[in-house]
């Protein structure tokens, strides 16, 4: 059982999401912290030129909701969306909150060849925590 559990949630393919939240509520304690963590990868400069800010803003707000109708779906969850680059981000978050438990899958289910997503590889090799990988 783990007090203080992370959930790193990516968007940007078809993940599923839903088994590691709900292997969160399996393992934490009856009053473990749980975080569900969306990083923003940060775009190039150039790129972000080309976006309107209304645009930026609208898309953020959308992250946020729906990474809160995940949290609300475990109790006790809370989500959080942070810029940054996914795999030392989430190394960084885990470390500077006291994570006792990251809960990452392995990688997006079309890539069979593969044991492990680029960042699924650099946190369970850098985590100073326990890591539990879902397949
Ligand atoms: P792939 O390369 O197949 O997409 P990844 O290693 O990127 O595999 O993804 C595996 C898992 O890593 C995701 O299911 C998620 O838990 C986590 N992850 C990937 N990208 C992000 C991100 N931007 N923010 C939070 N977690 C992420």
């Amino acid at each position: 059982m783990y007090h203080n559990i992370l959930v790193p949630i990516a968007f940007d393919h078809e993940h599923d999401r839903s088994a590691p939240i709900k292997l969160a509520g399996i393992l934490a304690t009856p009053n473990a912290k749980i975080t569900l963590l969306h990083v923003v990868e940060q775009l190039p400069a150039y790129a972000v030129s080309y976006l309107s800010a209304e645009f930026v803003k609208s898309t953020r707000a959308a992250l946020d909701e729906e990474m809160d109708k995940l949290a609300s779906k475990l109790p006790g969850a809370v989500g959080k969306v942070i810029e940054g680059h996914s795999g030392r981000t989430i190394l960084d978050f885990a470390e500077a909150d006291g994570s006792d438990l990251i809960i990452i899958a392995s990688h997006r289910p079309e890539i069979k060849d593969y044991f492990l997503g680029s960042t699924a590889a650099r946190v369970v090799r850098h985590a100073g925590c326990a890591v539990h990988v879902v397949r």
